[in-house]
């Protein structure tokens, strides 16, 4: 395999690319903040001084930024991906960005003789530190089987929805999905420390029934701690969610459950805390946090 690279190196991308060296694969990096990238390098990975030096100098090019804005930014601005000849590679875009913007990309990269995947991801940072990440993909079958021996690096099940933006309208159902995990235990624990509980023996219990799920199984424990940090930032969060009720709207689809959870989280930014992880939901009723 020749070369990978990789753009973005924050919460996500840096516990990737560390997975990525561990299976032995050789990485170019580069971030807009460099000295986040500064123990991979130590580690061995190559960096890059822009998007496009990343794109001509590896075979398969990983983007995982944070919002659509700097998806563009990275592929069509300045010194971007698309700067670059890419014949006969492949980009893969694992941010949690707009179907439309992971079609768009799909043309250029065809136009400029490459391919291209949309390849959001779930399971959180621990997912990434563990190498466990669920990966939803969209884009051609013939590049996705060449990108596979990638993913197996950091992924844990990964599966092709279909062509370019099925990646990221899975990730948006994921989301959907999500909005009412949090939202719903969020308000358990709320409503089971007023009832008198004890919440570590109620997480437990919940835990090994049929209101288990990943949100209170992860998040839970973290805001027993009082741990805010993300995880997963408030701010991208309610990016997903706009995307999500952005595209249901396009469907001609009402989601007011998804719509709730998205005004609870803004009000949640509105107070300040855009960049906790999505477990400080509950700072709307527990105040003292
Ligand atoms: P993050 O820590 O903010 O990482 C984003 C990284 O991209 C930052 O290091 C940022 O640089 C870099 N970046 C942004 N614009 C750039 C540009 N134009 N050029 C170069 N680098 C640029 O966020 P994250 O938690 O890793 O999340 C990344 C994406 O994955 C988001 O779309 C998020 O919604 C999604 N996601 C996150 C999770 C999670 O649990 N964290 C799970 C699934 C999906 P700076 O260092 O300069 O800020």
């Amino acid at each position: 395999m020749g070369k990978i690279g990789f753009i973005g190196i924050g919460v996500m991308g840096h516990a990737i690319v560390m997975n990525m060296m561990n299976h032995g694969l050789e990485v170019n990096v580069y971030n807009r903040t460099k000295s986040k990238a500064d123990d991979l390098i130590t580690n061995g990975a190559h960096w890059q001084e822009t998007p496009a030096k990343i794109a001509e100098n590896s075979e398969i090019i990983f983007t995982m930024v944070g919002f659509p804005a700097d998806v563009e930014g990275v592929y069509f601005g300045e010194n971007g991906i698309f700067q670059a000849d890419i014949t006969g590679k492949i980009v893969v875009d694992l941010t949690t960005s707009t179907p439309s913007l992971a079609e768009k990309i799909a043309k250029e990269a065809s136009k400029l003789g490459g391919q291209a995947l949309d390849a959001p991801v779930s399971g959180g940072d621990l997912g990434a530190k563990n190498g466990t990440l669920t990966i939803m993909v969209g884009g051609e079958q013939s590049a996705y089987d060449k990108v596979v021996p990638v993913f197996e690096a950091f992924g844990k099940t990964y599966k092709l929805h279909g062509g370019a933006g099925k990646g990221q309208h899975t990730k948006m159902a994921n989301q959907i999905m999500i909005a009412g995990t949090m939202t719903g235990m969020t308000e358990m624990l709320v409503y089971a420390d007023k009832a008198g509980l004890n919440l570590e023996k109620v997480i437990e219990t919940l835990g090994g029934g049929s209101a288990s799920n990943w949100s209170m199984n992860n998040y839970g424990p973290r805001i027993l701690r009082a741990d805010y940090s993300p995880g997963f930032f408030v701010k991208h969060f309610i990016k997903d969610l706009k995307i999500a009720l952005d595209e249901a709207d396009k469907l001609g689809l009402t989601l007011p459950s998804t719509k709730l959870a998205e005004e609870l989280y803004s009000r949640l930014a509105d107070e300040g805390f855009e960049n906790d992880g999505t477990q400080a939901l509950i700072k709307l009723w527990w105040k003292s946090n």
